[in-house]
Order: C-alpha cells, then sequence, then structure tokens
C-alpha cells in the first residue's frame, strides 16, 4: 500500500470542510497542552501557515504526546473540526497520530523563538524548518519558475551553457581550477610548470564564472536564448552581495541593440517580480513583516519609509531610470556626500569606476528608483562590448536596483571581427584561444546583446534579506561549505 495519502496544508486551507475525513503529514512547530488537550501546530511546508491538530488525551495515547515535540515528525489521522479559538477557522481532531521521526526537545536546535541569523547559518541544514526560511525558499522557486515562464512564453529557448570551461577571457573574476591531477606531484613542463595537457581535458580548465560567451554562439543560430545555471567566482570578497556559487540568469538575443536589451531587461525584471506578488502573497507578507521588523533596527534616517511590498510594487509600476556613465559622474560629483567629502572614493576624472558606495547614491538617494546606467568607459568593461562611435565608451547597462546595488551587467556585444581582434589584441587575449567565439563574427554576423541577473540578488531583492548568504539555500562563501 502506498504510503502517500495526506492533504498537504495550503490546499487543505483552501478546502477545508467539517466532518471531512483527513491524513495530514508534518513537522511539529510548537505544542501547548494541559491535562485535558493539546494543541499542536504542524506545518508541511507547502505553505507559511500551520495547521492546527487538536489531541485528545482521551484518544491519544500519553505516551505518544509526549513524543511530539517541536521538530518531531507526525502523521495525523483526523476529522476536521470548526475551530473554538482565534486564528484559524478549521482544525483537525486528530483520531489517530504516529509518530514518523522523533525529535529530543534538549538537543533539536531550532526551538520555537528567535534565533539570529548566524545561529541559523551555522545550523543551514536545519533552518529551512523555519518559518523565515520555507518563505524564501519558496519565493525563490516562484522566481525561478517566473524565469522559465517570461522567456518561454517570448519564445526563448533554455540552454545549458557548460559548468567547466577552458576560456578564462572573461575577466570577471578569479576562477575555480577544475583538475584531476595529483596536487602532491603533478606532471612538469621542461620550463618547471604544471603541465595541464596531462591533465583530464588536456588543457587548464576552470568553472565558468558566465555562460555569456556559450550564449552567444546559440543567440546566433535560435535568435533568442537564455541559460540559467551556476556560475563561480573565488573572489575573496566577503561581503552581502557576493557568494563563491551563484545562479545566474543569461538572456542573449540575435538582432537586438543596446536600447532593445535595456526594453527586456525591464520588462523582464518587472515581470518575476510581479509573478512573485501574485503568487506568494502569504510569504510575502510573512517576509514584510519581518523586513519592518528589522528596519526598526535601524538608524532613523537609514530606515525606508515603505514596506517590502509596497517597495516591490513600486519597481513594477514606475519606469526604471536611464542614464549614462557621464551624466551619473556629474549627478555624484555635484552631490552632497561627494562635497562634503563624505565618500571613502571621491568622485575623480571620467573613467573611474564606480564604486558601490556611488551606485547607491544614485539609487537609494537621488532616484530613488531602480537606474539603468549605460555607455561606460571602455576600460572598465570587458573586450566583448559592441565600442561606441566616440572611440571612448561601449553600449554597456548595468542595472542598479535600491538596497542591492548592480543586479544586472549587460551589453550589446561588439559584432564587427575587425573592432573585436583589436580590442582583444589591446588587452592580450588570445585570439588562437578564442577561435571558436571569433568564428560568430566570421560567419553571419549580426548586431545582438545580453544581460546577466544575479538570481540570489534579485531574491534578495523581493524577500527583503540583507544577506545574500540568506537567499541560497546552502552558501558557498570564502571559508564556508559545510553543507
Ligand atoms: P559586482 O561588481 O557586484 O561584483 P560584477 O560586475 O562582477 O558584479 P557581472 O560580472 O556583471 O557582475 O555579473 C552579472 C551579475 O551577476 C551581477 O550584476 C550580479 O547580479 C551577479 N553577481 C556577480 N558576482 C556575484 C557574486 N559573487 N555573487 C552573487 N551574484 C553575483
Ligand atoms: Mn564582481
Amino acid at each position: 500500500m502506498a504510503f502517500n495519502n495526506r492533504t498537504k496544508i495550503n490546499l487543505l486551507l483552501e478546502s477545508a470542510k467539517t466532518d471531512d475525513q483527513v491524513t495530514l503529514m508534518g513537522w511539529v512547530r510548537t505544542k501547548r497542552s494541559n491535562k485535558n488537550v493539546a494543541f499542536i501546530a504542524l506545518n508541511d511546508g507547502s505553505c507559511i501557515q500551520n495547521f492546527q491538530v487538536v489531541a485528545d488525551p482521551q484518544n491519544i495515547p500519553e505516551e505518544i504526546l509526549k513524543k511530539v515535540n517541536t521538530g518531531a515528525c507526525l502523521k495525523v489521522n483526523g476529522k476536521i473540526v470548526p475551530s473554538q479559538g482565534s486564528g484559524q477557522s478549521s482544525e483537525l481532531l486528530a483520531d489517530e497520530i504516529i509518530v514518523l521521526g522523533e525529535a529530543d526537545p534538549e538537543k533539536f536546535p531550532i526551538q520555537p523563538k528567535r534565533h539570529t541569523m548566524e545561529f541559523l547559518r551555522e545550523n543551514a541544514h536545519l533552518r529551512i524548518r523555519t518559518n523565515t526560511f520555507s518563505a524564501i525558499f519558496r519565493v525563490r522557486h516562484n522566481l525561478a519558475f517566473a524565469v522559465h515562464q517570461f522567456f518561454h512564453n517570448k519564445g526563448f529557448f533554455y540552454i545549458h551553457s557548460p559548468i567547466i570551461t577552458a576560456s578564462d577571457a572573461e575577466g570577471a573574476g578569479e576562477m575555480f581550477r577544475v583538475t584531476t591531477l595529483d596536487p602532491k606531484n603533478p606532471p612538469l613542463t621542461p620550463e618547471g610548470k604544471v603541465d595541464y595537457s596531462q591533465d583530464f581535458f588536456e588543457r587548464e580548465t576552470n568553472l565558468t564564472v558566465s555562460g555569456q560567451l556559450e550564449g552567444e554562439l546559440a543567440a546566433l543560430a535560435l535568435s533568442d536564448i537564455y541559460t540559467f545555471g551556476p556560475t563561480f567566482r573565488a573572489e575573496n570578497s566577503n561581503t552581502t552581495r557576493h557568494l563563491a556559487e551563484f545562479w545566474m540568469i543569461e538572456p542573449e538575443m540575435a538582432f537586438y541593440d543596446a536600447e532593445d536589451n535595456q526594453n527586456l531587461a525591464e520588462e523582464f525584471l518587472k515581470y518575476i517580480i510581479s509573478f512573485a506578488l501574485t503568487n506568494c502573497g502569504n510569504d510575502l507578507e510573512f517576509l514584510a513583516n519581518r523586513a519592518s521588523e528589522e528596519e526598526k533596527t535601524k538608524k532613523a534616517d537609514q530606515r525606508s519609509d515603505m514596506t517590502l511590498i509596497e517597495k516591490l510594487n513600486f519597481v513594477v509600476e514606475n519606469k526604471f531610470i536611464r542614464i549614462t556613465y557621464t551624466e551619473a559622474l556629474d549627478i555624484l560629483r555635484q552631490s552632497t556626500p561627494n562635497k562634503k567629502k563624505k565618500f571613502t572614493y571621491p568622485i575623480e576624472d571620467w573613467g573611474m569606476d564606480l564604486q558601490s558606495e556611488h551606485e547607491r547614491y544614485l539609487v537609494e538617494k537621488h532616484f530613488n528608483k531602480p537606474v539603468i546606467i549605460t555607455d561606460y568607459p571602455k576600460a572598465i568593461k570587458s573586450f566583448y562590448m559592441k565600442q561606441n562611435d566616440d572611440g571612448k565608451t561601449v553600449a554597456a547597462m548595468d542595472i542598479l536596483f535600491p538596497g542591492i546595488g548592480e543586479i544586472v551587467g549587460g551589453s550589446q556585444r561588439e559584432e564587427r571581427l575587425d573592432k573585436l581582434e583589436e580590442r582583444m589584441e589591446e588587452l592580450q587575449i588570445s585570439r588562437e584561444e578564442m577561435w571558436w567565439y571569433l568564428d560568430t563574427r566570421r560567419f553571419g554576423t549580426t548586431p545582438h546583446s545580453g544581460f546577466g541577473l544575479g538570481f540570489e540578488r534579485m531574491v534578495q531583492f523581493v524577500t527583503g534579506m540583507a544577506n545574500i548568504r540568506d537567499v541560497i539555500p546552502f552558501p558557498r562563501t570564502p571559508g564556508n561549505a559545510e553543507f
């Protein structure tokens, strides 16, 4: 006989009728009891709400009830009855409780009280059982689903770009090496260097930092594609916005110029946020309350005057600001924090890279809206970006979000072979190794564009979580790969 004949709590909450006979399975969040009755809050992860189980010690043996502790896993058979208490309209009157898995209340780390985020990260294997983390991961799922739905509806194809790559031309950050050579005794070349020609792939290989280059190959065949996969950066940046392993969504479109690219990115970001607003109402409400509590601990001038839900609606309803790097630099130069020397990096000459303090000033203080910055100096951007006619800038775009900073980086790509080769030469990027990439410009090239959205930064924005480590189930950061 099959085991899984239970009803999920999210469905039960929609359809429970008095006298229905149902089976629930889930984990105990709390138990309150006296000698006449026990109230058990059961959660099965299907939604933020618990379902209240009522156990009458006359029906349920005491030795069973003793095992019903926070964290234990139960199967409950019973009957739906109208609830006497407030907080729910109906509850489950238990005929039978089977303890599927006990949890020693002395040892189970996740007790029904407020834990710090640090403590929960150290218990990442169990933190998913909290309201906060289960809500985050349900929202994360919905955002991922929305990504696929958005692109599928627009006729984009999902391309699986490789995770192991030999190209390190992207220059997006330090890479993790992939090798099967013996670290104690690797084969050496006559010059005394590690001889990777004897390695598994007969060359040096790394974990990918981006699927873009392969994405471009596919776009120049299928027109509109996107990738959505893990990317890796061995940068030693311990910030609240960086992971060593994160997920990136990278659409790439033939026949798109820089403006088409900006339009698509704006429509895409708004779509997935509204999808979450429509489909994750209860979880977002819970997370919004959590975020409001968090706001109260901040200094008055750092506090946001919008709730999380208001912020999300605001982004969906308002047009993003679009300015060039040059305009952004002028605004920053004239800004009060720059004049009062409040920036750690003062605004200097045209050509300087924008630091996150500058980006945050623009989105959070000056515009208070998402901002698309375009046309950056070519020296601070990648080799593949389309060179503008001014000879100084490239058709790049970064999208900055309040509270997050950079969420998207993208560009129109340089489709002219001579211009691309010239730039590679200047940057000493090997044209021989990149022969396959350059072939797209040799055979049937066309204007094309794309961008990369850091998925976790989007999940952060939608859930209001301050630290990127709290929006991926098992974060990988310097020193952390336990779970
Ligand atoms: P940053 O300046 O914030 O380090 P980047 O310029 O290195 O970002 P890109 O190489 O353009 O970023 O990558 C595209 C997107 O991937 C970024 O806009 C961001 O959303 C996300 N991203 C980049 N690095 C990380 C990281 N280490 N962890 C999580 N997301 C990241
Ligand atoms: Mn970076």
